[in-house]
């Protein structure tokens, strides 16, 4: 074991680090300039528990009424050897679908070890060599990433579509298309997801001695139509989520770097009191944004610590109040009571007029 291990072992408090899945590799990106996320995520400690033992339990999930009734329509669409889902894909990208396609299910009960080998053998040896070959989707492929010097396991519902001369990425998602249009978060959380598996396959590929890029950026979303369980098909570029997802593993993987930010004595063992790993996690420089909420377990915790300081009103305020730290700073120089620094002139400037419309707009005095 490394010094740099051994103290990421401490850290956690000697158990073992928490599993990674794509959902956690995912938010990694969430927030890439948070040292506290950074080190937890390295340290694999389980945040979640974490979250809970401070008093700020995680509040994620779907209901189970949601995961069952997602779990209906990805069978629908996946029914009949995948002939639906060949159509809607090849669809979307404007190629011919051929009669029908190989349907193979890479998860087969087996072992994970077993599952591994297969899904590497299957896959490798269906590389797309043109467009001339027939469709072959493969459901469940068990697909791996190494973060943080850990080799983790991906076992995503997802299809792999051989179509036209590349491999595509599929994810059958329960949440619905209104009017052509999906809620925008979910389709950000469902982009950064599918670059996981991309990244994920692209790794598969090079490990074999094949060209990555036989793996497309573009994924395929399936979802339902309106408030039916009729599919419809979208692409989305990820290529923008492929950057910042490697970028942040880069950045999980120097965990020197990232211990170096790191008081010696910082616990996450989740055997100590909550005073104490309250007392911890204040030590190590976070960097909250409401978008926190939808991404990391500590989101509650984060929240509570960072009430009064701009930074908790999110990224815009943040650019526009740049220098100017505190709400209660915010408000003295709206109302003139106290003069801006230097770097805060701009900022002073721009609150001053803020504050002469709205007492404007009130019919009161400024
Ligand atoms: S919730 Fe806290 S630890 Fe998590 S990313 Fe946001 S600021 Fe960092």
């Amino acid at each position: 074991m490394t010094s740099s291990e051994q103290r990421l072992a401490a850290i956690r408090g000697g158990v073992a680090p928490r599993r990674h899945n794509a959902r956690t590799i995912a938010a990694l990106t969430g927030n890439p300039g948070c040292t506290r996320r950074a080190v937890l995520d390295g340290a694999g400690v389980d945040k979640p528990r974490l979250a809970e033992r401070i008093g700020f339990p995680a509040r994620f999930g779907q209901s189970r009424f949601a995961i069952t009734r997602g779990n209906a329509f990805e069978a629908q669409v996946k029914a009949d050897g995948g002939a639906e889902l060949l159509r809607l894909v090849a669809e979307r990208l404007g190629v011919e679908p051929g009669d029908r396609a190989e349907w193979t299910d890479l998860d087969g009960g087996a072992d994970l070890p077993d599952r591994h080998a297969r899904s590497r053998e299957l896959l490798t040896g269906a590389v797309p060599t043109g467009s001339d070959q027939p469709a072959a989707l493969f459901d469940h492929p068990l697909l791996g990433l190494d973060i943080a010097g850990t080799r983790v396991n991906l076992e995503p519902d997802l299809v792999a579509a051989r179509l036209a001369g590349r491999f595509h990425v599929v994810e059958v998602k329960s949440f619905p298309v209104i009017d052509g249009q999906a809620d925008p978060a979910k389709v950000s959380a469902a982009a950064i997801q599918s670059a996981v598996y991309v990244l994920a396959m692209r790794d598969l590929l090079a490990d074999a001695g094949h060209d990555p890029d036989l793996v497309s950026h573009e994924v395929v979303l399936v979802c339902p139509r309106d408030f039916t369980n009729q599919p419809v098909a979208s692409l989305v570029d990820v290529r923008k989520q492929l950057l910042v997802l490697r970028r942040q593993l880069a950045r999980t993987a120097r965990l020197d770097d990232l211990l170096a930010a790191v008081p010696e004595d910082f616990t996450a063992d989740l055997t100590a009191d909550p005073a104490t790993l309250v007392d911890a996690l204040s030590r190590v420089a976070a960097r909250y944004a409401p978008e926190c909420l939808a991404a990391c377990e500590l989101a509650y915790f984060c929240r509570h610590e960072a009430r009064g300081h701009t930074g908790a009103l999110g990224r815009p305020v943040r650019e526009a109040l740049g220098g100017v730290a505190t709400v209660a700073e915010v408000l003295a120089l709206a109302d003139g009571e106290r003069a801006p620094e230097p770097e805060q002139t701009e900022a002073a400037a721009l609150l001053r007029a803020a504050a002469r419309l709205r007492a404007d707009a009130l019919g009161v005095p400024a």
